[in-house]
């Protein structure tokens, strides 16, 4: 299995319509979250869904460094979709290594990367790279220059994501350049239709 990165060239995005199953991040500020779900019951695609496995993975590893203020920072796998002419993300799964990281800096550690790509191929399901997530431990959620820097030179397509992470204060924020620039982007946490442990055929014994 290699690595890819989707390349704005590469236009198979699978047309399909967004996930049922999704709310707007616990985090959210309630005015946020409402705006959310108005836009949500419009039947066009939100930027970015991140299944809720993937989002606790990334929210506990940022929270897991949360004492020790250190960044973290991983990758994003899923895939790109349309629905209604409009591009959107599917983030299925998350994937870390060893860090290099300090309270103001984070980078994979040269001799992490084999780790990760072992990572990436127990992620089982046919991905890519889909964007990034790091921690800004208690200073707030947005692209500082050197972000800006890292997103442009490692992720070419305008879909391309970065989330960023404030584990002291509960933040989570997604991210996308444009033109250079770093604007916010809308997303929702789903889940699948099966993930409820008893949504299944569970039976009662008489
Ligand atoms: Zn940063």
């Amino acid at each position: 299995m290699s690595v890819k990165i989707v390349s704005e060239e590469k236009r198979d995005a699978k047309v399909m319509k967004p996930p049922a199953n999704a709310r707007p991040h616990l985090w959210f500020r309630d005015m946020d979250a409402e705006l959310l779900r108005i836009r949500m019951a419009e039947d066009m695609p939100l930027a970015m869904y991140i299944n809720k496995h993937a989002e606790a993975k990334m929210r506990n590893h940022a929270l897991s460094t949360r004492d020790g203020k250190t960044e973290v920072m991983g990758l994003l796998l899923g895939e790109i979709r349309r629905w209604r002419d409009v591009d959107y993300i599917l983030v299925r799964d998350v994937a870390t290594t060893d860090l290099d990281a300090t309270s103001v800096s984070v980078k994979f550690d040269s001799a992490g990367f084999e780790k990760l790509f072992e990572n990436l191929d127990l992620a089982g399901f046919d991905y890519v790279i889909v964007g990034w997530y790091h921690s800004h431990p208690g200073y707030g959620c947005f692209l500082s220059d050197t972000d800006v820097k890292t997103h442009s030179g490692i992720f070419v397509s305008p879909n391309h994501v970065a989330v960023v992470i404030d584990p002291q204060h509960f933040e989570i924020a997604g991210f996308r350049l444009r033109s250079g620039k770093a604007g916010k982007v809308d997303f929702a946490v789903y889940w699948d239709e099966y993930d409820d442990p008893y949504g299944g055929l569970m039976r009662v014994k008489a």
